[in-house]
């Protein structure tokens, strides 16, 4: 990395990208006045689409979903690796997006996740263009939609393939998707999320009174939820979020519903507890069926009834700490003399290339930021540059460099070369 570093042309990239932060900054503000709650997107992928082919890169496009997409081509040579921002912020439409200043520190809802990201991207692009330096693979930027929330990796999900009809062959992945410049996630999360509803005929409490409850019925499930126990290693979780149902004290419900959130570092033990979970929901009614005489599923009219609404999912993945992509991380946080903050685990974009088995990582932005998903997101402009020089250090380590590939990616999808040792 140290002598990837010492080279003229990334020398002069350096100094670009340093030139270029106040125009960073201009970009970063004004992206930020642009609303984007997942799924409406389009306003601030208009921007990027574009800024990006401003910034020289070929093949600009927004594809099927709304990510906007652009290449950076190497030399034909080597791993193709993808370079990610999510243009969503979770704060819906009609947010006040007043932009406030004080010295060096701007607040501003989003403007740090994931807005800096994308025009971080626009930095890179625009050094490469503008001293001519190419890795020997592609480095696509894709400035993704739905990282957040219920927007459930859409973006990220079509780029690889695993939701719609693209089918485009990755070697690498790095998302810029965190407050912490030197902080690298490279373990996925992976959740699953689920809308319960229980339903039922209701009626009066006391003329009534003898008929099933889904209030009563969700009650049971609860319980048995709250007893599962899970792992500790690998990290297993589980909670009721919401719970909704029933019209009045003396009124039995007709219907009562639940938001179950579920999450494991470990795709087995995911599976494992969503299957306990589902069946445990099935017992609850059953229970609460039986308790009042009626028999199970839908032999009479007045049993409750369950179903279930996936609300989102997302899969797990784990790479050691010392795998190649990771320590390419740390390795370029080192060169730029940033000591690496290793966050382990998280649920970005990068979940979905992990769990395909593809390297990837999610690293942080330049500057400092913080309150994320709070209207009171700030973002501070010091050293800024540091996040963009990293990463150009980082994806020319990844894709390869004059010939030369440091970092092995084992998946290598579309080439098939010897890789020599630097
Ligand atoms: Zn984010």
């Amino acid at each position: 990395m140290k002598e990837l570093l010492r080279c003229k042309t990334v020398q002069e990239a350096f100094r670009f990208l340093e030139k270029d932060d106040k125009r960073t900054l201009q970009e970063t503000l004004e992206m930020c006045q642009i609303p984007a709650p997942s799924y409406q997107e389009e306003k601030k992928a208009e921007y990027v689409f574009g800024k990006m082919q401003e910034a020289g890169l070929e093949d600009v496009h927004i594809d099927a979903v709304g990510n906007v997409l652009g290449v950076r081509k190497g030399n034909g040579n080597g791993p193709r690796i993808v370079l990610a921002g999510h243009t969503d912020t979770v704060f819906p439409m009609e947010t006040d997006l007043t932009l406030k200043q004080d010295g060096n520190r701007y607040s501003c809802p989003g403007i740090g996740d994931d807005t800096r990201a994308v025009a971080e991207h626009l930095s890179i692009a625009r050094a490469m263009n503008a001293v001519g330096i190419r890795g020997e693979g592609d480095i696509v930027f894709c400035a993704n939609v739905c990282e957040e929330g219920l927007g459930d990796l859409r973006g990220t999900k079509y780029v690889f393939g695993v939701d719609g009809d693209a089918l485009h062959q990755y070697d690498g992945f790095v998302s810029i998707d965190d407050k912490n410049t030197a902080g690298i996630i490279y373990q996925a999360v992976g959740s699953e999320r689920y809308l319960v509803t229980f339903h039922g005929i209701g009626g009066h409490s006391y003329t009534g009174f003898g008929t099933p409850s889904p209030i009563h019925a969700m009650g049971r499930a609860i319980a048995k939820i709250s007893d599962f126990q899970v792992p500790s290693d690998p990290k297993t979780t589980f909670n009721v979020g919401i719970v909704n149902g029933g019209s009045s004290v003396n009124v039995i419900a007709e219907e009562a519903s639940m938001l179950v959130d579920m999450r494991s570092l470990d795709a087995n033990a995911l599976t494992e507890l969503s299957a306990k979970f589902h069946e445990a929901v099935e017992e609850a009614v059953e229970e609460e069926n039986a308790r009042w005489g009626l028999g199970t599923g839908n032999s009479t009219s007045d049993c409750i009834t369950v179903t279930f609404e996936q609300k989102g999912k997302r899969p797990a993945g784990t790479q050691e700490k010392q795998c190649q992509i990771v320590q390419a991380a740390n390795a370029a946080n080192q060169a730029l003399g940033m000591e690496t903050l290793y966050i382990g685990a998280a649920s970005t974009d990068a979940n979905i290339p992990i769990s395909l088995g593809i390297p990837a990582i999610t690293v942080g932005w330049g500057g400092k930021g913080g309150g994320e998903h709070t209207i009171h997101e700030w973002y501070e402009h010091i050293e800024s540059w540091k996040g963009p020089q990293r990463d150009l250090l980082l994806l020319l380590a990844l894709s390869g460099f004059e010939g030369n590939y440091k970092y092995q990616l084992p998946h290598i999808a579309n080439f098939n070369i010897d890789f020599p040792e630097v």
